[in-house]
């Protein structure tokens, strides 16, 4: 396949979650890498000229997955934090559940969230930053229940039913906890 600059920049249009344009770019100089990043509302993926269309097709998805979930690691702030519980309250807690202060703390490393109901205020561990969102909505949904029932009865994971992902989440949760028990292997370390 040659590279004819006439046709050397083609572009299509797929709908993600952030309905973005990608437009890829073929290189004659680019021999084998394959790299893409955000341009405002677009994604550009830049390909080696002599890459076939199958190819193309097959690095565009690889890219944009990868860039979704460089995207998805990035933090929340405490703001969207906060917005992410009142959503969560409205949608499987009828909204009562209203906290005063909701945030991210570094100082909790035994529990992956949790709840002052006197002061209105639930706090997560830094530590779940960059696990899926599921995972973090759990915890808040979690610690959003505790405003309303103490303690983990019955009545208290009555609330928790409507969440489609609680079990689903749990397990994350206990496979990072029993991960951190086992003993590094020399080949797990390396990139
Ligand atoms: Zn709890």
């Amino acid at each position: 396949m040659s590279a004819d600059p006439a046709h050397s920049l083609s572009s299509q249009r797929l709908r993600g979650p952030r309905t973005s344009t990608v437009e890829v770019r073929r290189s004659a100089r680019r021999r084998s890498t394959v790299s893409a990043y955000r341009e405002g509302d677009r994604t550009v993926v830049l390909i080696p000229a002599r890459m076939s269309a199958t190819e193309e097709q097959r690095w565009v998805t690889v890219m944009l997955d990868k860039l979704a979930a460089q995207e998805s690691r990035q933090m929340l702030g405490d703001d969207e934090l906060a917005a992410r519980a009142a959503q969560l309250s409205a949608q499987y807690l009828g909204g009562r559940a209203a906290p005063d202060i909701v945030r991210w703390v570094t100082n909790q490393n035994s529990r992956w969230g949790s709840c002052t109901p006197s002061e209105g205020s639930i706090r997560l561990s830094h530590r779940l930053q960059g696990m899926p969102e599921y995972v973090i909505d759990y915890v808040l949904l979690h610690e959003l229940a505790h405003l309303l029932v103490p303690g983990h009865g019955p009545r208290f994971w009555k609330l928790l039913d409507s969440y489609p992902r609680t079990e689903r989440a749990r397990g994350y949760l206990e496979g990072v906890v029993a991960a951190g028990r086992l003993p590094h292997l020399p080949a797990a370390r390396q990139e």
